[in-house]
């Protein structure tokens, strides 16, 4: 029995943050794909920016749209004050999506509320309204059992602040300090100290937490779960088109332009000759850095192509500029923009390698792509993305900082050589190839993720709605 003959609706949740929107819109296209009818309520942010590109009134209208107010002004600088837009978050914008879903309870019968992980307080929004609730884990399930490891057993993490010292957690290679995600460190913003402890505490609440990862990927992790609070993958979730499939239900939110003649660029290159940069869509590096990457970048001799986004505005770091003499000397070599559609380059056969700063969906993009790493992570759970890169996916490298607290130019030009040319070279590929295929054979029929994705469709069926609460669960 297909979705479409037992009238799921899903109503999905998430504040209008780019890396918090994309996952749900993958996640909500697929459903939508699989017959489930969905309704996705993000903030006002997500409303004003699609008017400003003009995407609000042609979007495809499978997914039905509504807004909520995150209790700030549409001009209140979020980044700048994060930590009393959390507070907004947990508090007004919990009030609003109530009411939000009051209305829409009206006329619809939702099956599940999925609520974005580093939302959690919306659980209780779903437990209010009687309806069952699922989280939607978008990191690596690494972090997700490291953080769960972390609030539940703390005695399994000794001192945080020796350098030397060692953590060993089910399913998991050896960790070292340096590997953790910086948002557990005493020294870290104790706004997401706390926020990730309340995700913890919510996971008692839900019936389902679902995964972006790939089972194959992180098995002996997703396994060492399942008797606690099991993650369901369903991943990989990216686009269809990094699986070589269509996209079918058009749908976009866009916040920059890709400058898509790099694309053009990239055909007039040898296959697997050309070294992609970026940095995702925060990093703002430092001068130093720009220095080094630059200096490394021309020294290794290779073709490259690097994304130097500039900072958004309102932003209080000192942001470095690209050397005036790697602008002169670069010409007929490499070339750089300010946004690319990411997804597009790594797919391109001219691609060899990608210098990432291991963020969760580049991280997710290069391995569904196939394309090796050289891996410079700097905080959150990029220092587990990064470890996870070398030391369990093996695809890659990992280029570390020197006494000065920056990568030196001569580590960036020795670690693209490496990667590209090395004697590891050409086992990095072949893992990397492996690894790609494992993540299509996931999404098809009889893989892991499509056999997750159809049992969480079938229990949400089931489940009669305005049950009692979640609670209890
Ligand atoms: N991205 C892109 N164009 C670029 C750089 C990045 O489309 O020029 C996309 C990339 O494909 C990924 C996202 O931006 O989906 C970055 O997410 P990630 O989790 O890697 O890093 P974050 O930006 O959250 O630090």
């Amino acid at each position: 029995m297909s979705a479409d003959d037992r009238e799921v609706h899903v109503l999905m949740v998430t504040a209008a943050m780019q890396g918090q929107l994309n996952p749900m819109l993958r996640f909500a296209k697929r459903l939508v794909s699989n017959g489930v009818h969905v309704t996705l309520a993000t903030t006002e942010l997500a409303r004003q920016r699609m008017l400003k590109h003009n995407t609000l009134s042609s979007q495809n209208t499978t997914i039905q749209l509504e807004f909520f107010s995150d209790g700030l002004s549409l001009e209140f600088d979020r980044e700048k004050n994060f930590e009393l837009f959390v507070e907004s978050l947990r508090t007004k914008a919990s009030r609003n999506l109530s009411y939000l879903v009051s209305n829409l309870t009206k006329n619809n019968n939702f099956s599940c509320m999925i609520v974005n992980g580093f939302m959690p307080w919306w659980v209780d929004v779903a437990a209010d309204h009687g309806i069952p609730a699922a989280m939607l884990w978008n990191q690596a399930s690494a972090i997700y059992s490291i953080y769960y490891h972390y609030f539940k057993h703390p005695n399994l993490f000794p001192d945080l602040e020796n350098p030397n010292g060692i953590v060993e957690l089910p399913g998991m290679p050896l960790l070292k300090i340096e590997d953790l995600p910086s948002f557990i460190f005493p020294t870290e913003n104790a706004c997401m100290t706390k926020l990730v402890s309340e995700f913890v505490q919510y996971l008692d609440k839900v019936k389902w937490v679902l995964g972006v990862s790939v089972y194959e990927l992180e098995k002996n992790i997703v396994n060492s779960m399942a008797s606690l609070t099991p993650i369901l993958s369903i991943g990989p979730l990216v686009s269809p088109f990094l699986l070589g499939k269509e996209e079918t239900v058009p749908f976009k939110v866009d916040m920059w332009t890709a400058e898509d003649y790099c694309i053009e660029w990239l055909d007039n290159q040898l296959p697997s000759s050309v070294f992609y940069v970026s940095f995702g869509s925060m990093k703002v590096l430092s001068q130093k850095q720009m220095d080094n990457i630059a200096t490394g970048l021309k020294k290794s001799n290779k073709p490259f192509l690097w994304v130097a986004k500039p900072p958004e505005k309102g932003c209080e770091m000192k942001a470095g500029e690209l050397p005036s003499w790697f602008l002169e000397e670069k010409e007929g070599i490499g070339l750089v923009v300010k946004w690319c559609s990411q997804e597009k380059v790594l797919m391109h056969q001219a691609v060899a390698c990608f210098m990432t700063h291991c963020g969760w969906s580049s991280t997710l993009e290069t391995v569904v792509a196939g394309v090796p790493v050289i891996a410079y992570p700097e905080w959150t759970d990029q220092l587990t993305n990064a470890k996870l890169l070398t030391d369990v996916f093996k695809v890659g490298v990992r280029i570390r900082n020197g006494e000065d607290g920056v990568a030196s130019a001569e580590d960036v030009e020795r670690r693209i050589v490496e990667v590209i040319d090395g004697p590891g070279a050409v086992e990095i590929k072949k893992r990397a190839m492996e690894l790609k295929e494992a993540a299509k054979e996931a999404m098809e029929v009889g893989g892991s993720s499509e056999h997750n994705f159809n049992q969480f469709i079938d229990e949400i069926a089931r489940k009669p709605c305005h049950t009692e609460s979640t609670h209890d669960v």
